[in-house]
């Protein structure tokens, strides 16, 4: 067991000292002595996030009619949380009371104006605000749901575990909005998709594992909530959640809906998958850290589907100090590759075996070498991230030759 948790806790540390070497993630305010709770996302970990979010967005809100997407404001007005119940109730017990979460703030400048408002500590009740706004617009019919990425806070009492626990998070939700007969039918559906996108996106699915709820610790709104739970190096935790809020928030706010064709008027019940962006980083990069050994060497590197690595290729010239060289990677083959792929970089920095070690430890599947050959033979080194192979590819079969490893 002990040894176990040690191999656990070295994982953890070394993810953690691969998100700071490497640009993903830093520590908030570092040179300040840290802020607990917070990080702040070095180039290539905000590359990793936007894929990520991009990826979901397309999924879940381009390639479908009937999702809206919102983007609501952070702050609002505190009536939106006196109605939720979450200034009476978003607490956790603290030394016997109870603790409210919620990020408290005064807004305005003169006294007699200031308000209080709180740093919304989830991004639903955005678009549960903005329900009227967009069946008014857009006359969606039943079912249809509404979309949201955005910051979320809390004043977790003891934030931890890297990602996993802040203070300051992203979240990614969808409140889908059903008739209240079709719940159940609704609810497994959406199970499936939350799992078919964990899948596309890499991760490791031997780890994800369903939690239903029970009902002593469901909100006493919901009468099903699944969460999906992590191995993490440090326990099974919640990654996900998949929650049937009924007409809760809706009744709440006051809020119906009237079915066009029928003429009734109906409060639509709610079906909610969520997504904490944060969580899922923290996932992925523990479902695709690898080592192996090569020739003797321990190499370590992030196993990264292409849909979501930070960089898909790399283009190096052998030498850097060979303007040959040089001009030929940087005319031919990186600016090809770069029109075509957005997500490829220029790395001339120490020797080959360094750059591929550095590549290999942000997940790059593709490195691309520029050699004294290829002046004559128009032909490059394509080296594959997973098995180290190497192979020749003619320059102009370069682009056709990398869509289709992707
Ligand atoms: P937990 O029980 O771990 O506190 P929760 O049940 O309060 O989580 P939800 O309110 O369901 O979490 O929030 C939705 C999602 O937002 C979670 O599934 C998680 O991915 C993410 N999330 C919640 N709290 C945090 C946090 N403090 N830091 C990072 N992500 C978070």
């Amino acid at each position: 067991m002990k040894e176990k948790n040690k191999k656990e806790d070295d994982l953890m540390e070394k993810i953690v000292s691969l998100c700071k070497r490497r640009g993903f993630v830093f520590q908030g305010s570092e040179i300040y002595g840290g802020f607990a709770g917070t990080y702040d996302w070095g180039h290539l970990g905000l590359a990793l996030k936007n894929n990520l979010k991009q990826n979901w967005w397309k999924k879940f809100v381009d390639n479908r009619r009937d999702m809206y997407g919102i983007d609501a404001a952070i702050l609002m007005n505190a009536k939106v949380w006196e109605a939720t119940g979450h200034v009476a109730n978003f607490a956790d017990p603290l030394d016997g009371k109870q603790f409210n979460t919620m990020l408290k703030t005064e807004v305005g400048a003169k006294k007699e104006e200031v308000a209080i408002s709180y740093l919304r500590p989830e991004t639903a009740q955005g678009m549960f605000v903005n329900f009227k706004n967009t069946v008014d617009v857009f006359h969606p019919k039943l079912p249809f749901g509404m979309a949201q990425i955005g910051k979320a806070f809390r004043n977790e009492i003891a934030p931890r575990d890297f990602l996993f626990r802040q203070r300051e998070f992203e979240q990614m939700e969808i409140e889908y909005f059903v008739r209240q007969e079709d719940w159940e039918k609704h609810f497994e559906y959406w199970k499936d998709e939350m799992l078919d996108w964990m899948q596309d996106l890499g991760f490791d699915m031997t780890k994800i594992h369903e939690l239903e709820v029970e009902k002593k610790d469901r909100a006493h709104y919901s009468k099903r909530t699944i969460d999906f739970e992590f191995d993490y190096p440090f326990g099974r935790k919640e990654l996900f959640g998949l929650a049937y809020r009924a007409d809760f928030d809706l009744i709440n706010h006051k809020l119906e809906y009237i079915d066009e064709e029928k003429g009734e008027k109906i409060i639509p019940h709610v079906i909610e998958p969520t997504f904490g962006v944060d969580r899922a980083v923290l996932a992925l990069l523990l479902s695709v850290y690898v080592e192996d050994n090569k020739n003797g060497e321990i190499r370590s590197y992030l196993k990264f589907k292409s849909n979501i690595a930070p960089v898909i290729c790399a283009v190096s010239p052998l030498l850097k100090n060979k303007p040959e060289l040089v001009k030929y990677a940087e005319n031919k083959v990186f600016r090809l590759l770069k029109a075509e792929f957005g997500r490829v970089v220029w790395d001339d920095n120490g020797n080959i075996g360094k750059r591929y070690r550095r590549q290999d430890e942000i997940g790059t599947p593709f490195c691309i070498v520029v050699d004294f050959d290829t002046l004559t033979d128009d032909t490059v080194t394509v080296r594959d991230r997973d098995t180290g192979e190497q192979e020749r590819v003619k320059v102009t079969d370069l682009k056709k030759y990398i869509q289709e490893k992707i």
